[in-house]
């Protein structure tokens, strides 16, 4: 069969066509006949962070692109031509700058070929454990703490590597923050096409599907690996104890009828995320409110919120996501808002995929490919020098740097065009910090729309408490509710919390930080040999891309661990050396120090209490994908239990 279905028919291309990302369009074309020629004319892209779906190619070009692609499409399918083999190196260079628009470092090459599957590898294997016998791998046993997304995915890589495992899950089914968020609204603000796992991909039904629809691809992962059967169900881990002289975790767990029992492993993997556990605010009064009051990881869907007045504080991402819902149904809704969001829009936020899409990614070898890669590249490497602060700038109200004021005024811009001329909305929507320094939201204008509605009232004077019947703003005045939303995010700055940790010599974990989390490359900590961390400090990001390729790093960096765990026998322990940990760490503090959520005095639970970043990821990612390659055991103290 040639690389186009002989079956497929003209008028199903020329649809299909219509609805082309041409830049990745025109990339797959180069696959299919090995013509750069392709990408050197003038139908060229030129991406900027708030470009159209077709990245800034003009109509007239996209029209000659499609023509071009009819011609190309067509002459394959009759004559049955299959691809004429992999571009080389230079060729898939080329490719890249010109998705792009800007030359490409070269080490992207490995990145590109690898994280796309270009040739077939599999982006996240960890090769070392190949030199480690399948009877030693079978001599361990890990328990992993979480079955949310990093939670199946270690499963599903030591399942492959053939190392026994348990998954210890608070709740009652897989998903994690999928599972646990179902607020109205509540979707995806990474594109789901990098979204998903390397090695999972999916035709997803919306470019930010919403979390029924994630739920069920979580769940559908853990059922297709056959999961269920190796995870406890609402049982929860209260502790877990280093017992040095057996190299062993001792875990304590309470199960759904409050029974505790101790499990024990030779090395644990906490997949625990970081935002799962509500925060409530710290205010004055709260718990005083007589009605109905939830937080939205915790929507109460048998409260009747129809002509209802309800009160929401907080504009996060999940206030952002929900209130819109809200203003539909409620009466009058009135969110209070202490720090306004910066906003991106995007018109795809809502849309379906079209059809011609689907086709396309199931017929068109490599198009669905270089589709993901730029939507990596957009919404990561391609952001990072606006967000990144030009020395001697400092105007830490507003931008960190000359390309960052050059996005402010962007955005701002694009704002006013939603707001029109209600100035005073425009100033309670205009952030007091630089575009970066707090992860932005993504909608088509939906929440700019809903501000304007007359049944909804933005609040930005403070909350002094809460009382029995609603809210008392900073300047005393009583405001009336019959229910009351808390948007308040989470306790994610309080890693591991509530577990009790205690590594080498009895020490406790989050005593040892005494309020300031660090760990290396996020994943081990010294003194707490064989616990390794998915998504853990310093692995968040700012700006967008997806947090599944994180625990995809860290799940391969975690395997090569293992590797070397099973090679040197059941019994032995690593631990990361404390020199290695805080030089890595000085480093990761010097990047965050460049960056906009590093530069900024805003409040943002990024920081710990003595305001340095804890959360964040200040690189490239495709330095975060090299750093976890595999470990260097140079990095580690090894010994034996016992
Ligand atoms: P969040 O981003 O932490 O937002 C919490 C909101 O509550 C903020 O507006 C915060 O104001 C406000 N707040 C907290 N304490 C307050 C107080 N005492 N008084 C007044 N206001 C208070 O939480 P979230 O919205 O639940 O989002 C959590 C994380 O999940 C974010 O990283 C978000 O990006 C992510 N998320 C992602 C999606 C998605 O993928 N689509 C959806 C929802 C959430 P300040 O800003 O002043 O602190």
């Amino acid at each position: 069969m040639g690389a186009i279905d002989s079956h497929v028919t003209d008028e199903e291309i020329r649809s299909a066509l219509d609805a082309a990302h041409v830049p990745s369009l025109l990339l797959a074309l180069v696959h299919l006949t090995g013509d750069l020629s392709l990408i050197r004319g003038d139908i060229r892209p030129a991406p900027e962070f708030l470009s159209d779906a077709q990245d800034g190619v003009p109509d007239e070009a996209q029209a000659r692109a499609r023509q071009l692609a009819f011609d190309v499409l067509v002459a394959a399918r009759d004559s049955a031509q299959e691809l004429p083999g992999d571009p080389d190196d230079a060729a898939l260079v080329e490719m890249m700058a010109y998705l792009t628009g800007q030359q490409v470092a070269p080490e992207y090459l490995e990145f590109l070929t690898a994280e796309l599957a270009m040739r077939g590898e599999d982006a996240y294997a960890q090769p070392a454990l190949e030199s480690v016998s399948r009877q030693a791998r079978q001599q361990l046993k890990v328990i992993i703490i979480g079955a949310g997304m990093s939670g199946i995915l270690t499963a599903i890589r030591l399942q492959e590597a053939g190392i026994p495992f348990e998954i210890i899950e608070k709740n009652a089914d897989v998903g994690g923050t999928w599972y646990e968020n179902t607020y109205p609204g509540c979707r995806v603000d990474s594109g789901n096409h990098v979204y998903s796992y390397s090695f999972r991909p999916k035709d997803w039904p919306q470019y930010f599907s919403s979390q029924p629809v994630l739920r069920e691809y979580f769940a559908d992962a853990a059922d297709a690996y056959g999961l269920r059967e190796h995870i406890r169900f609402r049982t929860e881990v209260l502790s877990a104890t280093l017992d040095e002289s057996h190299g062993l975790w001792r875990v304590s767990v309470r199960d759904a009828h409050g029974v505790e029992s101790e499990l024990s492993a030779h090395a644990v993997v906490s997949a625990v995320g970081q935002l799962n556990r509500p925060k409530m605010p710290d205010l004055p009064g709260v718990g005083s409110f007589v009605g109905p009051c939830f937080h939205s990881a915790r929507w109460q869907h048998d409260v009747d919120l129809s002509g209802k007045r309800v009160g929401v504080i907080g504009t996060g991402g999940s206030a952002f996501q929900f209130v819109p819902h809200l203003a539909e149904v409620a009466e009058q809704v009135t969110v209070f808002q202490r720090t306004a969001p910066w906003v991106v829009l995007n018109d795809q936020y809502f849309a379906e995929v079209p059809d011609g899409v689907h086709w396309l990614m199931k017929h068109i070898p490599f198009y669905a490919k270089w589709f993901r890669f730029s939507v990596f590249w957009k919404s990561a490497e391609g952001l990072l020098a606006s967000v990144t602060a030009d020395e001697g700038w400092n105007r830490p109200e507003e931008s960190v740097g000359e390309a960052n004021a050059v996005l402010r005024q962007q955005l701002l811009d694009a704002m006013r065009e939603q707001l029109g001329d209600d100035d005073e909305l425009m100033r309670l929507c205009t952030p007091d910090y630089p575009p970066g320094a707090k992860r932005a939201l993504i909608d088509d204008g939906r929440w700019f729309r809903t501000l304007q509605r007359e049944n909804v009232v933005l609040h930005g004077d403070g909350i002094e408490s809460i009382c029995e019947r609603g809210i008392i703003d900073a300047q005393g005045r009583e405001h009336h509710f019959d229910v009351l939303i808390y948007g308040t995010g989470f306790s994610a700055s309080d890693f591991l919390t509530p577990m009790r940790i205690h590594g080498v010599g009895g020490v406790e974990l989050h005593q040892q930080w005494n309020g300031d989390p660090r760990a290396f490359k996020g994943i081990s900590f010294p003194g707490f040999p064989n616990l390794f961390c998915c998504y853990g400090p310093n692995t968040n990001i700012v700006v967008n891309s997806s947090i599944i390729f994180f625990s995809e790093c860290e799940v391969r960096y975690i395997l090569g661990c293992l590797a070397e765990l099973a090679a040197r026998g059941p019994g032995t322990l690593m631990d990361v050396r404390q020199d290695v940990h805080d030089a890595y760490n000085e480093r990761i503090d010097a990047g965050n120090a460049q960056m906009a959520w590093g530069q900024s005095t805003v409040n943002t639970w990024y920081k710990n209490s003595a305001g340095r970043i804890t959360q964040n990821w200040p690189f490239r990612l495709i330095d975060f994908w090299q750093q976890c390659r595999q470990p260097d055991v140079a990095d580690y103290r090894f010994s034996r239990g016992g």
